[in-house]
């Protein structure tokens, strides 16, 4: 009887240790699966990590595979050093810095984005074998790049040793075509110099890729984001919209000058544009619903996250209903707080050419192995409709008539059809010392290239970047 009791007791006992036992080993189990699925799909970043040691066995294994032009010309490679140690070699030197990036001392650039396929082989195991009795590494997997030799060659020399950007793309595709960021560094030496580049923090910054990264005031560049807006409200009469320009709008007491004070006299909604009067654009801007405007915003990705993939900065604009008059008179034109990347007035202009669609942008079209085989490729790819068809082809017909009648007539009457908007972005109020700003595309009908240049502390677009946006435009057309 009393052994009796005992047995129910320890039955009694062992119960809940048992449903703890039960829920461990439940907890364990959906840990495990957890924890294989995340290292499953997130394989790359897990590998991309630099503590992995997975890496460095790979390293040890395989040599870094090569980067590739578009038409093949070698961007980096690696070769074995008369001190026996591999090391990474810049073929074009200073040209490609930032686009192409670097992979000592962390990794920036395309050799960031395609670092998984470049450490990684594909060869067959036949090869691996030959490799193995020569005692030689396997060759990493090699990436072919959208970018073009020819195109990165003019931007980078029609930059000259100014500071800025240059982006160039393909409207249809959203393939990067050309990328340069100044001042840059050279990648061959980047780990000699490594301690001095990270030691500066000053907007001369080398590292920093100010395509992607640089946060500029776009100026009246960003009067095709209130032009869009406008647009939204008037679709059927911005045509009746006139304005008599005195050099200087004033409201509730607060001030707009145009561009050195120009006074552009009496106006329509395209000539606003072609001439880019900052004082009918205050105007504009004052007139439009702050809700509509804010949804244009919106919609035109400003403050959020863009379909990129190399490290890149988010643009900032705002308008609510409290925001002042005077802020909004500065938004209007793309000044005040308003802040944006080289790279994303790209992208805008890009769906602007491509009827309102935006591609996503990319840098790689291919992973091959060096033995010819397919690993992995890119076909272009829809991100987001940006704005209607309609109103994309309104915005590129006012960006023709900037070529045809506006700031941007040093493009007007070439073999081909240029649009685009100028920008003098004020930085220094009180100099009124400006960034030279381009944007557009060619042909206007049918646009095959789109290019985005920012010139700093330069003066006035149209002196200053609608010349480089020439020379990449006669670069792409084969015009002598
Ligand atoms: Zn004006």
């Amino acid at each position: 009887m009393a052994e009796e009791k005992t047995k129910k007791k320890k039955k009694i006992r062992s119960y809940p240790i048992l449903v703890l036992c039960g829920f461990y080993a439940a907890i364990f189990a959906v840990m495990l699966i957890y924890i294989s699925a995340y290292s499953y799909n997130n394989r790359q970043v897990l590998m991309d990590n630099s503590f992995n040691t997975r890496q460095q066995i790979l390293l040890k294994q395989n040599s870094r595979g090569r980067i590739l032009s578009r038409d093949g010309d070698v961007l980096a490679y690696s070769e074995v050093g008369e001190d026996g140690k591999e090391k990474r070699v810049y073929p074009y030197g200073k040209e490609f810095a930032h686009v192409v990036g670097y992979s000592t001392n962390g990794k920036a650039g395309i050799e960031a984005l395609a670092n998984y396929y470049l450490i990684n082989t594909s060869i067959d195991l036949s090869e691996k074998v030959a490799l193995d009795t020569q005692g030689s590494k396997y060759p990493g997997d090699y990436c072919v790049t959208t970018l073009d030799v020819d195109l990165q060659e003019v931007a980078y020399n029609a930059l000259s040793a100014r500071k800025g950007a240059v982006v160039v793309t393909n409207p249809k595709t959203g393939e990067v075509l050309a990328m340069v960021s100044k001042p840059d560094y050279d990648p061959g030496t980047i780990q000699q110099e490594w301690d001095s580049l990270i030691a500066d923090t000053s907007p001369d910054a080398k590292l920093l890729n100010r395509a992607t990264q640089g946060l500029y005031p776009p100026g009246s560049t960003f009067k095709i984001v209130t032009s869009l807006a406008y647009i939204k409200e008037h679709q059927q009469d911005y045509n009746n919209y006139r304005f008599s320009c005195v050099g200087r709008f004033n409201y509730e007491g607060e001030s707009i000058s145009c561009y050195h004070g120009e006074n552009h006299g009496s106006l329509d909604f395209i000539k606003s544009f072609a001439e880019s009067c900052n004082s009918s654009y205050a105007n504009i801007g004052l007139s439009i619903p702050r809700n509509v405007f804010a949804d244009t915003l919106d919609q035109l990705l400003f403050n959020q996250e863009l379909p990129i993939d190399v490290l890149y900065s988010k643009s900032s604009a705002h308008i609510d209903d409290n925001t002042s008059v005077g802020d909004v008179m500065q938004l209007s034109i793309g000044q005040g707080a308003t802040s944006m990347t080289p790279m994303h007035l790209n992208m805008i202009t890009c769906a602007i050419a491509n009827e309102g669609e935006l591609m996503k942008p990319y840098f790689v079209s291919g992973i091959k192995s060096e033995d010819g085989k397919n690993v992995k490729n890119y076909s272009p790819e829809n991100y987001k409709r940006l704005m209607s068809a309609l109103q994309a082809d309104t915005l590129k017909g006012m960006m023709r008539q900037v070529v045809e009648t506006g700031t941007a007539s040093k493009l007007k009457g070439l073999s081909y059809t240029a649009a685009g908007k100028t920008g003098s972005a004020e930085f220094n109020t009180s100099t009124s010392d400006s960034h030279a700003w381009f944007t557009g595309f060619a042909p206007a009908d049918d646009p095959e290239i789109c290019v985005t240049i920012i010139v700093e502390d330069a003066g006035s677009g149209g002196s200053f970047a609608v010349p480089i946006a020439k020379r990449i435009f006669d670069a792409f057309f084969g015009v002598e």
